[in-house]
């Protein structure tokens, strides 16, 4: 190996470049990685975490109005956008800095700039030639704008983490988990929200009770939906934008922010030169193993589009650095991958929905229970939770749960080990509730609907 400068060069320090390039180097590769914008990736500085954070932010302003059922007096309120802002950037450059520490503490050379393959075994970041035995490919996603007139008018999250201002009005376009997110991030923060949405309901390819659940949730808490719809045209007018839709229907607020999904950041990478295959969105085509079309080439994470979340882009990057580091070929494991969504109340899902199981076992058994939380038996709060159990009839195992409450990404995480162990449903039942829990509920459910 030791003709190239390199045994490793990544390109793109997110979570998916980092991790490889931190265990590669651990298994003794020599690594550099070349990043051209911030390390850390989407999900430090564009993603989870700042989104997480603005979450928290938009949710006091709920508890401020529980607070008043259980007895407190919560005095003048206001919110200081500017400080969220300053505070979460803080945040996010002590985050940057971590990860410079990392990688500097593995060993990992940082190349700060644009990376472009030459040829196989060779990247030029800003004018400086690089040779590498393996490239690996992990430069993620960015927000795609519908080609509408007018776009240019529009915002994605990339800027939304930057608002210069908090609007009175906006229109939020997507019904994905970024568009539900940012509906009710605004929401709390006491933004009127317009979520406009292509399909008849949000969260495709979730379950149907969740996605139905969270659409009367959020129906509730006065945030205005709107299905069966896609914006056509923007047009500027004094202060506010007009947004046409489909069946000429329109819509006017401060701002328009698309969440209509992200696209693999691929381009200018000298990718087409090398003939390596894209697929129709410009993600590279990998193998099990992450391969690319040239066999030294790999891509991990949301270039390569698979499952585009962050835990399972570290895990496909911990992959690449064992298959070639390590002798120990390993795929990434992609059964039973829980996800939360940060809305308003939270999704947390895992495993098979109702309507994938019908289709791949035929019968099955749902337990389902939708429940006041009880703290909102004091707040007056009329928002309720539900929890689901998908079970097949013949072994009794559990292949999917579903939930829609507070803190139901953190509910869902534990089930995500027991789905993974083969859980049936008699070892559910079997298994003693916290009491007073929401989560309780899945270990308590005994009478299944009926089909
Ligand atoms: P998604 O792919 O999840 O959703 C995109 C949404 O936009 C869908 O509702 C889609 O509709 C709609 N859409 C797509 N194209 C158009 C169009 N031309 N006109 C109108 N509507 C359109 O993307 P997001 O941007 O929400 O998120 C990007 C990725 O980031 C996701 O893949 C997700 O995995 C990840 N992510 C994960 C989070 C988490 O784990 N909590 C949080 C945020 C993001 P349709 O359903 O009909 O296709």
């Amino acid at each position: 190996m030791t003709r190239y400068d390199y045994d490793l060069f990544t390109i793109g320090a997110g979570s998916a470049g980092v991790r490889a390039s931190r265990v590669s180097a651990s298994y003794g590769a020599r690594v550099a990685v070349a990043e051209e914008r911030y390390l850390g990736g989407t999900c430090v500085n564009v993603g989870c975490i700042p989104k997480k954070l603005f979450v928290y932010a938009s949710e006091f302003s709920e508890e401020f109005k529980d607070a008043a059922g259980i007895g407190w007096s919560v005095g003048e309120r206001r919110f200081d956008r500017t400080k969220l802002i300053a505070n979460k950037t803080k945040e996010v450059k002590r985050l940057n800095e971590i990860y410079r520490k990392l990688l500097e503490d593995a060993g990992v050379g940082i190349a700060d700039g644009h990376a472009e393959i030459l040829d196989p075994h060779t990247v030029m970041v800003d004018g400086k030639r690089y040779t590498t035995e393996y490239i690996l490919i992990a430069t993620g996603g960015w927000p795609r704008v519908p080609d509408i007139p007018g776009r240019e008018f529009a915002i994605t999250s990339n800027e939304a983490f930057y608002l210069p201002s908090l609007y009175e009005t906006i229109i939020i376009v997507g019904g994905g988990y970024i568009g539900v997110e940012f509906a009710g991030i605004f929401h709390g923060l006491g933004v009127r929200v317009m979520q406009v949405h292509r399909g008849p309901l949000f969260l495709r390819g979730f379950d149907h009770d969740v996605r139905k659940t969270l659409e009367e949730e959020m129906r509730k808490k006065g945030i205005d939906l709107r299905f069966n719809c896609v914006v056509e045209k923007i047009e500027k007018l004094k202060g506010r934008i007009r947004a046409s839709l489909t069946g000429g229907l329109s819509l006017e607020a401060e701002k328009i922010m698309f969440a209509t999904g992200r696209l693999p950041n691929t381009g200018n990478l000298g990718l087409e030169r090398l003939g390596i295959e894209l697929d129709h969105n410009g993600a590279v085509v990998v193998d099990d193993f992450s391969r690319a079309t040239l066999s030294n080439i790999y891509a991990i994470g949301d270039c390569t589009n698979r499952l585009n979340l962050t835990p399972v882009a570290i895990a496909e990057g911990r992959a690449v650095a064992e298959t070639l580091f390590n002798n120990n070929p390993m795929r990434p494991n992609y059964s039973n991958v829980p996800s939360a969504v940060f809305s308003q109340p939270n999704v947390g899902t895992v495993g098979l929905t109702e309507d994938q199981a019908r289709r791949q076992y035929g019968q099955i058994d749902i337990y389902r229970t939708t429940f006041r939380p009880l703290k909102h038996t004091l707040t007056g709060n009329d928002e309720r939770a539900m929890m689901k159990l998908v079970v097949d009839p013949s072994t009794g195992r559990v292949l999917g749960c579903h939930m829609v409450g507070p803190d139901a990404g953190e509910i869902i995480q534990g089930l995500a080990v027991a789905l993974n162990c083969g859980a049936t449903k008699a070892q559910f039942d079997a298994t003693i509730g916290i009491h007073p829990t929401a989560a309780e509920e899945f270990v308590t459910m005994r009478s299944k609907l009926a089909d």
